[in-house]
């Protein structure tokens, strides 16, 4: 029986027993593990308050041949979680996406590439206002780490290239988009043009920062305060109904919130089908972000 040592975000607490507390944590070389901190409720010296949710820490622990349960030895604050507590907003964020990798990971399955986005969210969220196209933009980031990002390139019933103009219908079933031939016989919800190609930028917007501010584009480090992509759309995006506004100034703002209330749409849709998972952060950060 070793003692692991490890870098770890506390995912979720709660307290077992008189004085024990269960953790758990996501740790960069061993996923999602749960452990036992003796004597963490009862004796806040012994852990200093470290085994607190959103906290990163440098980990120590025992894993016990007989059982999942790993007994927590120490742990040291790296990065806390203090800046979160200001609104309701940046915990419920903070919530959504831990909340995300404790349900949409195993335990014991590392994912790096998580553990870095992950670590990146709660960082930033300590000091920027998140809007709703910063959540599809990590939550999207997330999605493929995990092997989940939707096909937003191709036909997924035929495998045709789609150009932009011809990415308008997409199917959850299937996972993507469909070119308009197939849309005829799959299952699909159309969107307005325009809209698909911006959730593409939005992810690709991932690559340019990572590129442009570390000189290469080898996946292992994210740019730190996220994709800041608020600009307005080029070439009057229309809305929801279909109607070509003028881009006048005043209806920048009003585009924004039509594509994030479509791209909050579509993931939903995509994740609710695919991961089957509910989380039970969703619904208020839905409401504070509403
Ligand atoms: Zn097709």
């Amino acid at each position: 029986m070793a003692l692991v040592k490890d870098r770890a975000i506390i995912l979720s607490t709660r307290p077992f027993g008189e004085s024990d507390k269960i953790v758990r944590f996501f740790t960069v070389t061993s996923g999602k593990l749960s452990g036992i901190a003796k004597g963490a409720k009862k004796s806040q010296k012994r852990f200093m308050n470290t085994l607190e949710p959103f906290n990163q820490v440098r980990i120590e622990y025992f894993e016990k041949a007989t059982s999942t349960l790993v007994r927590i030895e120490n742990a040291d604050l790296e990065e806390s979680n203090g800046g979160l507590e200001v609104n309701l907003k940046r915990i419920c964020v903070a919530s959504f996406f831990t909340e995300f990798v404790d349900k949409l990971t195993k335990e014991k399955q590392k994912n790096e590439h998580l553990f870095d986005t992950l670590k990146t969210i709660l960082k930033s969220l300590k000091t920027i206002e998140f809007t709703v196209t910063d959540i599809l933009y990590y939550e999207l980031q997330m999605l493929e780490h995990l092997g989940y990002l939707p096909n937003l390139a191709t036909c997924v019933h035929c495998g045709k290239d789609l150009s932009d103009a011809e990415k308008l219908y997409f199917s959850r079933e299937r996972g993507g988009t469909l070119c308009p031939g197939c849309s005829g016989s799959v299952p699909h919800r159309q969107y307005p043009r325009g809209f698909i190609p911006r959730m593409v930028t939005l992810n690709d917007a991932r690559i340019d920062h990572r590129a442009s501010r570390h000189g290469h584009a080898d996946g292992h480090e994210y740019p730190r305060g996220g994709p800041r992509v608020h600009e307005a759309p080029t070439g009057g995006y229309p809305l929801a109904g279909g109607v070509e506004r003028a881009t006048r100034a005043p209806m920048i703002a009003e585009n924004a919130k039509g594509f994030e209330r479509l791209g909050t749409e579509i993931l939903e849709d995509f994740v609710g089908f695919h991961l089957a998972v509910e989380l039970k952060s969703y619904r208020l950060l839905k409401r504070v972000t509403g």
